[in-house]
């Protein structure tokens, strides 16, 4: 089967191709198959979010897609960033968006810096069936940005069991841990069960 990836992050792009490498499917980017979607993410779940994008592709492109909404929910801001890690302050760049987050923790102790990526994960095919798995990874925001690796807060997101950040440690290490390979595996866990032996 194909699967065209619903997603222009470039980032979260060269992830997820690398974590659906051994899926079994032919992923397909949206480049490839000539579209350039600009899905509004109107949802207030990162649930509601990936499935408008994943269904606005399945449906211009008339094959099965999938799509990835995550970000950064920090306790002691309530769960902000959030839906809106993408667009945190209105700031257009990750640099931008990541000082605004210490800024806003500057006062939070380190204890209380907990915070945890989400990504939900769904496919949808054209015959109607979805597909949906979260993943999350816990962590601690830190007090300045460390290493040069990955993409958005990646600098600024502890692993405690580690003592590395994200950025601090190698792609690998990421994708076997991350919020998104934790998405992953369900996703599989169901694709498995929902599709592959469904349509055997
Ligand atoms: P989306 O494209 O609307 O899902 O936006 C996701 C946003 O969440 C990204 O732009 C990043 O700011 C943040 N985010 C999601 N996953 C990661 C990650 O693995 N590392 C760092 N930032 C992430």
């Amino acid at each position: 089967m194909k699967l065209i990836l619903a997603s222009r992050n470039p980032g979260k792009l060269r992830e997820l191709q690398e974590l659906l490498s051994g899926f079994g499917v032919e992923i397909l980017l949206e480049s490839q198959v000539g579209l350039d979607l600009e899905v509004e993410e109107t949802g207030t779940t990162f649930e509601e979010n990936s499935l408008l994008k994943a269904r606005a592709v399945m449906e211009a492109a008339g094959l099965a897609a999938i799509a990835d909404d995550s970000g950064l929910e920090v306790d002691a801001l309530n769960g902000a960033p959030g839906v809106y890690s993408a667009r945190y302050g209105g700031l257009d760049s990750d640099e931008a968006r990541t000082a605004l987050l210490l800024q806003r923790l500057e006062a939070v102790p380190d204890a209380q810096r907990t915070a945890r990526f989400v990504s939900v994960l769904t496919a949808c095919l054209p015959d109607g069936r979805v597909i949906q798995a979260r993943g999350t990874c816990e962590g601690r925001i830190t007090r300045a940005p460390r290493g040069s690796g990955g993409f958005g807060y990646d600098p600024v997101f502890l692993v405690p069991e580690l003592g590395q950040t994200f950025a601090e440690m190698p792609a690998e290490e990421k994708n076997r841990i991350s919020h998104r390979a934790n998405a992953l595996r369900q996703f599989a866990e169901k694709w498995e069960k929902e599709i592959r032996h469904a349509d055997e």
